[in-house]
């Protein structure tokens, strides 16, 4: 499990947001894949409030509650509207250019990442949003990722988080999926942002369907509940440590 945080020379991301947060726009910034064709964030909408949040995210927004960990906060876009909701939050980015951001904002950002350990806080709500199961990376990682989670969580609290089924990716038109069983689970993709030409190190980013989910939450001694689903294959889960 990779526990390191970017480095501020190859933070893509961090850097469109960093511009964004000064000027109020930034260049493109760039996602690229082994499976696709070069794709673009537009970077105001890491910057969305809570009104064009999609619904998924405002219920797991309204869902929160207690002292609550943003994993991957990037913006602070999250953390931001639960502060105006009232609620707690501390927000973790591997990106220290989102994290200077966030803390101009007025977030308690802390440049951490998930999988370090040193960071022992507990919280009764982890959220993960905008395809938050993207840093699980593989399904190898599953088992260390829940081991994580149930280190962060205080009794009885619960992880918010949500994904795509990229299912449709690879539906025949009778419903029928064309998937050879011998190639790798179909929602394991491979990024790597780009931003005024820096390219930052790739990643491997985790898109996964709900009954897979609920699968490796049940091997690793948690439950998995489906609390909405979106219009288009994707869904918000919660999970919780089984007593
Ligand atoms: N949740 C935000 C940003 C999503 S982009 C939103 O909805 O707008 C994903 C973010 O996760 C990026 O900012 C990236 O730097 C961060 N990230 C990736 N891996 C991480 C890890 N292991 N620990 C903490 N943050 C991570």
């Amino acid at each position: 499990m990779d526990k390191s945080l970017l480095n501020a020379g190859a933070d893509p991301m961090g850097a469109a947001i960093y511009d964004y947060y000064l000027k109020g726009e930034a260049d493109t910034l760039i996602v690229h894949s082994s499976m696709f064709e070069d794709d673009e964030i537009p970077t105001e909408d890491l910057f969305r409030s809570f009104d064009d949040m999609p619904e998924l995210e405002k219920i797991a927004l309204e869902e929160a509650q207690g002292r609550i960990l943003d994993v991957g906060a990037g913006s602070g876009c999250h953390s931001i509207a639960l502060q105006t909701m009232g609620k707690e939050a501390v927000a973790i980015d591997i990106s220290p250019l989102s994290v200077e951001v966030m803390k101009r904002r007025g977030v308690d950002a802390r440049n951490v990442n998930l999988y370090d350990e040193s960071f022992t806080d507990k919280f009764d709500t982890i959220l993960m949003l905008m395809n938050g199961t993207g840093i699980i990376g593989t399904l190898e990682n599953m088992s260390a990722f829940f081991a994580r989670i149930r280190q962060l969580l205080s009794p009885g609290g619960s992880l918010l988080i949500d994904s795509s089924d990229l299912r449709y990716l690879f539906e025949e038109e009778d419903g029928s999926l064309m998937i050879d069983l011998a190639d790798d689970y179909y929602g394991l993709l491979d990024y790597q942002m780009e931003y005024k030409g820096v390219k930052g190190e790739p990643f491997d980013w985790l898109y996964v369907d709900f009954e897979t989910l609920a699968f490796y939450a049940e091997e690793n001694g948690f439950s998995a509940e489906l609390i909405a689903e979106g219009e288009h294959y994707d869904y918000l889960a919660k999970l919780y440590v089984n007593i």
